[in-house]
Parts: structure tokens; C-alpha cells; sequence
């Protein structure tokens, strides 16, 4: 029997927070995307990949778009979450099954004319009592798109994801993989490694933290059985600096170990990291400076 192989990018589109990332992550079984419970943790698109046999998806993770267009880093954010909508075979409008904002009918204007086919899939559904409130959700949005499907799913118990990679899976166009078999993600483990240690920061650190923060390596050596990592997090003011520290230098402590646990996991080997912090300020505001970070795509 012929073995054709099918190829398709899926891309995930939603406001922020709606739990994006923390679908592909699930949906891939691989951290690619960090999560937190605040907006715009993700920042830059990320690709997860999975393969199964004939099949390969890549799902795009994108930055939530939402309205706020003021500072420079929200209008590349927009950006690069409107540019993953070119291409695709299937988008995967994902919305909070608890809360509908002004955000989530913006994302709903811009997909309401695609061509490409939309699953609507309502996540968060363990914080539902009764699954019938989803009704008159589901009512009020078929009306506008007329969806392929609606999956109702929990992303973080990985609830109903099967149904959802089958459904994936067969929309799928027949065509050449154009990633290798174990290839899980498009970054490189240097910027993996970068938004590992931002996902601690913005996990421990809360509303404290502007959200500005931001990571970068600056050595990442393969050395015999060890990887050693030194990272610097900016951030924009001495008393943000501060904060990052904590008392006797705990709360660095803290971030540095969770970072380093999930690196080991992620890159199968022995790490050893070293973590710093600098005041560089201003720098949200600028878009040569994001460029030169790698905020732009
Ligand atoms: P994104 O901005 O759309 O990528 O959202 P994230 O994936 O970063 O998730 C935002 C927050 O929602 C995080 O605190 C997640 O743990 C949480 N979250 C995501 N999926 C679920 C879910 O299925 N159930 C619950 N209760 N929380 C979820
Ligand atoms: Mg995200």
C-alpha cells in the first residue's frame, strides 16, 4: 500500500490569555511556548511541530493580538500574530469559555471573511459548572463563521485533545514533510533556553513585573556531558532590578533552578546556568532595540 505524506501549518488565533500555548504545548506533549496566567507571555511566533507516522502539522503559536497599539512592542506583537493567518490550512480560534472580551470580538472580525476552514475550540472547560452555558456562546458565534467543528476542550488536563489532533490531522493537504521526524519546534535551543528563564520570571514575579522584562544569553557552550548557559534578564528601572533579586538574592535563586530544571528536560543533558540582572532602560519603547533582540519577525 502507497504511504502518501500530508504537511499542513495550523495556526492558533485568540486573544491573549485564552490558552493558546498552553494547547499547542499539550497538543505536542513538548513545552515549545512558555505560559503564564498574565497576557502577552508570548511574545514571538513559535512553531510547534508533531509528527505521527504520514502526518505532520506545525502549529503556530502566535502572540495573542489584541487592541492596545501604543507602545512599539504591542504593535510588533500584533504584527507577527496577523502574518501567521497568511498560509495556513486550518486556523484554530480558541476562546476562554469563561470570558468574552472587547479582544476576543476584535479577533473575531479579522477571521470572520477567511477563506481558510475555522475550529472553534472553547478552552477551559474544567472551570465550567455546566456545559450548557456554552450554548448560547456557541449560538451567537455560528451565526457569524460557519465553523468546520467546535471542540470544547481543557487544555491544561487535556481534555478532548485527541478529538481535536484527529480533526488536525485529517484537514491535512497531501504534501512533503519539511521538518525531520524529531524536530519539535522551529527556535533555537539558545532561544528556548531565553524563554524558559522569562516564563520563571513572569510565573514568580506576578503583576509585579512590567511586562517588558526580557532575556538574553549570552554565552551557550556544549561542553562533555554539561551545557553551560549564562543569561542576563533586563529590566527598565534599578527598583524592578531589585525585586528580581528578593531578599538575599532568593527569588533569582528560585528562577534560575526552575529554568535550569525545564532546560534539562528540554535539552536531555546536564545544565548549568548562570543568571543575571541588568537595568537597560527604555528599551520596550524603542523597535530598533526589540529588532536587535529578536522581538521582530
Ligand atoms: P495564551 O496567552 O493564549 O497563550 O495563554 P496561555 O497558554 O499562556 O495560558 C494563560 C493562562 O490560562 C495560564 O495561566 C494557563 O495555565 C491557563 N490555562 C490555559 N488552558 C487552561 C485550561 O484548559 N484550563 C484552565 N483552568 N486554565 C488554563
Ligand atoms: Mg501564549
Amino acid at each position: 500500500m502507497e504511504n502518501s505524506s500530508k504537511f499542513g501549518f495550523v495556526a492558533l488565533i485568540g486573544r491573549p490569555n485564552v490558552g493558546k500555548s498552553t494547547l499547542m504545548n499539550h497538543l505536542i506533549g513538548q513545552k515549545v511556548s512558555i505560559t503564564s496566567r498574565r497576557p502577552q507571555t508570548t511574545r514571538n511566533r513559535v512553531l510547534g511541530i508533531d509528527t505521527q507516522g504520514e502526518y505532520q502539522a506545525v502549529f503556530v503559536d502566535t502572540p495573542g493580538l489584541h487592541k492596545e497599539e501604543k507602545r512599539a512592542i504591542n504593535r510588533l506583537m500584533n504584527r507577527a500574530a496577523e502574518s501567521a493567518l497568511g498560509d495556513v490550512e486550518l486556523i484554530l480560534l480558541v476562546v476562554d469559555a469563561t470570558l468574552w472580551t472587547d479582544d476576543d470580538e476584535m479577533v473575531f472580525s479579522k477571521i470572520e471573511n477567511t477563506k481558510v476552514p475555522v475550529v472553534l475550540v472553547i478552552n477551559k472547560i474544567d472551570k465550567l459548572h455546566d456545559k450548557a452555558t456554552l450554548l448560547p456562546l456557541i449560538e451567537r458565534l455560528s451565526k457569524r463563521v460557519s465553523f468546520k467543528a467546535i471542540v470544547p476542550v481543557s487544555a491544561l488536563r487535556s481534555t478532548n485533545l485527541d478529538d481535536l489532533k484527529k480533526l488536525v490531522f485529517e484537514s491535512l493537504p497531501e504534501g512533503p514533510h519539511c521538518f525531520s521526524e524529531d524536530s519539535i519546534t522551529d527556535r533555537s535551543s539558545r532561544f528556548m533556553a531565553a524563554e524558559l528563564i522569562r516564563e520563571k520570571l513572569m510565573r514568580q514575579m506576578g503583576d509585579e513585573l512590567p511586562y517588558s522584562a526580557t532575556v538574553e544569553i549570552e554565552e551557550f557552550k556544549e561542553e562533555e556531558n554539561l551545557l553551560r548557559i549564562s543569561a542576563v534578564i533586563l529590566v527598565e528601572r534599578a527598583g524592578q532590578k531589585k525585586m528580581v533579586i528578593g531578599a538575599g538574592g532568593s527569588r533569582i535563586k528560585r528562577i534560575g533552578t526552575d529554568a535550569r530544571i525545564d532546560m534539562e528536560k528540554l535539552f536531555d543533558s546536564k545544565v548549568f546556568l548562570n543568571l543575571f540582572v541588568k537595568v537597560k532602560a527604555g528599551w520596550a519603547d524603542d523597535e530598533r532595540a526589540l529588532k536587535s533582540l529578536g522581538y521582530a519577525d
